[in-house]
């Protein structure tokens, strides 16, 4: 592993915290023998020993799940917080890292182009979209909420806890929602919110958005953005082909957008985060709690988020990692983002062209997210595990994922078959990806030999 930076200049931050709180008179811990710096140390490398137990998911040649290391200024931040341990529920509980929230919230929006708002941030991607139903359900009573057959899997389970009706229409051949498909829906005149992804998890599709704003105007409905994973792309719109460019531009439009900074984000779990476009469905979250005594006029961010406790530490974490590398077209944060996407395509092109590899029929990678299947004249049951479990021994680490047949076989034609089909994936999104695309490359073709040879 290279060498970790944020041990000291933790252990400095972390020296210039305490000078803040100089004030305060001197006191020991009450506890001393469970403070033994020996026995914790024992028990930390012991822990050391476990976390050893997983996927280098910090290395290029983990290139599988949608896993991205936290950036170090992020561990640092979230780790010197820590120190504090700050709640976001209330000023109260976390006075300063409330102030970051709403800052790092506002760049976020900005990114979208929404300067008025209302939005913080959430445990992660299923509670932003949680609340964003939620305020989509309590505008349009009654009224059902439809995504894709592609989309996440938490919108069906979300639409149950709210005791919302909820449907699936088809996706295309390219993972996309499919217009036709919807519009059948909407002409049932009871649909009240369309979920529309930016980048599915399975394959980074991305949803026709224009297209679907149009139908708003005719049939009148909310448009939610799942952009969990999908949402930073937006600041390499003009990299990205056709169809997924114009809906980027079209984000600004939607009512609602969910977004995951633990995710592309560079932040560790515990952040995602929800927009809405009008700050007026901040009356949806008024509560009166006995406990939650608001002490300060400004707004606390409980008064405007499902959840009470919230990590402050996240915020502060982003915070930090915003400082160093803004949200901007064309900064570094971009360029990483530009570099995966360019690793997905070239990794694309060359599935392509090799005989042993079947890409998706109906194009190329629309993010940064590539998927495949092995061709082979009398094929096993398990090719495509074999070569996931051949590849992991070799330190290369893939996905593997259940997509429909036809995306690989028939892309004209829609209904050709419905049967689902084990995949490989691979998640690029690591800037290192793209230097380590030919170790990649060569790792997965010395699988695929070890494989065929049996
Ligand atoms: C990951 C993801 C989610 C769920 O977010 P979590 O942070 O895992 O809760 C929702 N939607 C999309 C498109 C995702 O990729």
């Amino acid at each position: 592993m290279p060498k970790d930076l944020v041990p000291e200049i933790l252990v400095r931050a972390t020296e210039a915290l305490e000078c803040e709180f100089d004030a305060l008179p001197n006191y020991e811990p009450s506890r001393h023998s469970d403070l033994d710096s020996a026995a914790m140390e024992a028990i930390l490398k012991e822990t050391a020993h476990l976390l050893g137990n997983n996927y280098p998911y910090f290395h290029p040649l983990y290139a599988g799940q949608m896993l991205k290391p936290p950036h170090p200024l992020a561990r640092a931040a979230y780790a010197l917080a820590m120190t504090i341990n700050p709640n976001n529920h209330a000023r109260d509980g976390g006075r300063a890292s409330s102030a970051m929230e709403i800052e790092a919230v506002a760049e976020i929006a900005r990114m979208f182009g929404w300067n008025e708002f209302l939005g913080h941030l959430t445990s992660g991607g299923t509670m932003a979209n949680l609340e964003a139903l939620w305020v989509a359900g309590r505008i349009n009573l009654g009224k059902r909420i439809i995504g894709s057959e592609q989309a996440h899997y938490t919108h069906s389970r979300i639409s149950a806890v709210l005791k919302l009706e909820y449907a699936a229409v088809p996706a295309d051949a390219r993972g996309r929602m499919r217009l036709d498909a919807l519009e059948t829906e909407l002409r049932k005149g009871d649909v009240g919110t369309v979920v529309v992804t930016l980048g599915t998890t399975a394959i980074g599709a991305v949803d026709p958005l224009p297209e679907i704003l149009e139908l708003r105007d005719r049939y009148k409905f909310r448009v939610h953005v799942d952009a969990a994973y999908g949402g930073y792309f937006k600041l390499i719109e003009g990299a990205l082909d056709d169809p997924a460019r114009c809906a980027y531009a079209a984000i600004t439009q939607a009512d609602s957008i969910v977004i995951d900074p633990h995710k592309h984000g560079l932040q560790p779990y515990g952040c995602g985060c929800v927009l809405f476009l009008d700050p007026g469905v901040g009356r949806f979250y008024k509560h009166d709690s006995p406990y939650t005594y608001f002490t300060s006029r400004d707004l606390h961010l409980g008064e405007i988020s499902l959840e009470c406790s919230r990590a402050g530490a996240a915020a502060v974490a982003l915070w930090a990692t915003q400082r160093l590398l803004p949200l901007k077209p064309g900064g570094e944060f971009a360029s990483g983002l530009t570099a995966g996407r360019r690793a997905a395509v070239e990794f694309d092109r060359r599935l392509r062209a090799d005989a042993r590899f079947e890409a998706l029929a109906a194009g190329t990678p629309e993010l940064d997210i590539v998927v495949w299947k092995m061709r082979a004249a009398s094929r096993s049951f398990d090719l495509e595990q074999s070569i996931f479990s051949a590849s992991a021994k070799r330190n290369l680490h893939l996905a593997l994922v259940q997509l429909p047949q036809f995306w690989f076989v028939h892309p004209g034609d829609q209904s050709a078959n419905q049967s689902y089909a084990t995949c490989l994936r691979s998640v690029l999104m690591k800037p290192e990806h793209e230097t380590w695309l030919d170790r990649i490359w060569h790792e997965l073709t010395a699988a695929c030999a070890q494989v065929e040879k049996g």
